[in-house]
């Protein structure tokens, strides 16, 4: 078995949403979706402003109906206004045909779930295949596996299933139905420029797609592959995909097997990760952070939305920290600190939020805080600069592994360090409200 250290990031064509390229390279991009209802303009307009200013590099609002997705144009029209442009998506669900042709006009990307884009309402005939499966195998079905191949009278869970399934006449009249509805929506994209998410999710699977592949990550990739394959007919690629199920194993399983499927067709779309219905607190966020963090070691992933059912600017940190900690993103100063010990020197708990308080605006920096010297300066090796605690209430202030200044009293600490920093000519002022403002619309856009 190989372990691998690092994997390289997988490489994608660039799916361009307004000023925003994701993929093909491109630092991983973060995304959110207001809450407010999409008629209530003003609130909208508030909650998208406050979802870019907290780092959302792309917000998404829902247009369930032609309605919604009029109001749009002035949504965007007032962000612009009053603060400035934000790529903006239109989320699409059920019978998206006019919804989504009109919010192409107004937005710089358009979402759509091929679960529900031509919605068919279920007739019981997956629930009805998977029960005819189970009842005659005496156990539970769930999708394909762990099913015997056989019950008692030989007769094989394939041609139970085929009772039920749908024929090849039945698939290719779905199939042109769905392109007659889809092709209007992808040629407005192609003609306005914007880009276009296929997002499928685990809970709003077509009934055809359950029937034929069960509830599976291979269902996901099969709704995607069918809209995937519809747009690369038309001549259009702006695309990129999310496979998002609330459960875990699920998504990691879905997305894995999409970048499979895509490279046997020769497809390299970008990937939104994401897991669904999350919840919300410490478990929606560690989580969101299982799914995303997994896929994101394995090199794929090119925007990511942490969904918790919160204030959605509180999405935006998880999102961040994410990317901070797998190395992808620096939008702050890493600090390193030990969990501290029995040998530890000082508060560290105290200690490093001092550090903290006094050096956070400093983003690209390293900064170590130990507790002492036996293993200190050996964990803390990658870091830019090491406070370490020493005997005697002292602090050892180290430069990479070198060390710069010794017996420092402890209430000096803090200070010697932001000497060093100056000297070094890393050390600036923290930014004040309006700097702060302007430099999240740079590093936005
Ligand atoms: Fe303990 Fe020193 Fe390790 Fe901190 S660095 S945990 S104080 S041994």
């Amino acid at each position: 078995m190989s372990l691998e250290a690092t994997y390289p990031r997988r490489k994608t064509v660039p799916c361009r949403v307004g000023p925003i390229t994701m993929g093909s390279g491109h630092p991983v991009v973060v995304q959110s979706m207001i809450t407010e209802e999409t008629r209530n303009i003003e609130a909208c307009v508030d909650q998208i402003i406050a979802l870019h200013q907290a780092g959302s590099e792309i917000v998404r609002v829902t247009t369930p109906t032609l309605g919604e997705a009029q109001c749009v144009e002035e949504i965007r029209a007032k962000v612009i206004e009053r603060y400035g442009p934000v790529p903006l998506t239109a989320d699409v669900h059920h019978q998206g045909t006019a919804i989504a042709v009109e919010a192409a006009k107004h937005v710089d990307e358009v979402r759509v779930n091929p679960g529900l884009f031509l919605f068919r309402k279920h007739t019981g005939r997956a629930a009805s295949r998977h029960n005819s499966v189970s009842e005659r195998l005496g156990g539970e079905v769930a999708g394909s596996a762990g099913v015997p191949p056989a019950d008692a009278e030989g007769v094989s869970v394939e041609s139970l299933r085929t009772e039920m399934a749908y024929s090849p006449q039945e698939h290719a009249a779905e199939q042109a139905a769905i392109e007659e509805s889809f092709v209007p929506v992808v040629e407005a994209c192609a003609k306005l420029g914007r880009a276009m998410r296929v997002g499928v999710n685990h809970g709003s699977l077509s009934e055809r797609m359950l029937v034929t592949y069960g509830d599976t990550p291979d269902g996901m990739v099969e709704s995607a592959l069918e809209y995937l394959r519809i747009c690369e007919k038309h001549g259009y690629t702006n695309l990129n995909i999310s496979l998002k199920a609330s459960r875990v194993p699920v998504m990691v399983a879905a997305n894995r097997l999409m970048v499979k499927r895509m490279h046997e067709e020769g497809m390299a779309y970008p990937l939104h990760l994401g897991v669904t219905e999350a919840g919300d607190g410490e478990y929606a966020r560690i989580k969101s952070t299982a799914g995303i963090a997994t896929l994101l070691m394995e090199g794929i992933g090119d925007t990511i939305r942490v969904s918790l059912a919160e204030d959605p600017v509180n999405e935006i940190p998880v999102c961040y920290d994410i990317l901070q900690s797998l190395g992808l993103r620096k939008t702050k100063v890493e600090y390193i600190a030990c969990p501290s010990c029995g040998r530890t020197k000082f508060n560290l708990p105290a200690v490093l939020h001092e550090v903290r308080e006094a050096t956070r605006h400093l983003v690209g920096l390293d900064i170590a805080v130990m507790g002492c010297i036996v293993n200190g300066p050996g964990e803390m090796a990658d870091a830019d600069y090491g406070y370490v605690g020493a005997a005697g209430g002292k602090i050892t202030l180290y430069r990479k592994r070198e060390i710069v200044k010794n017996g420092i009293p402890q209430e000096n600490g803090v200070a010697e360090l932001i000497a060093l920093l100056k000297a070094d000519g890393v050390w600036q002022d923290a930014p004040s409200d309006a700097e702060k403002r302007e430099l999240t619309m740079l590093k936005t856009l």
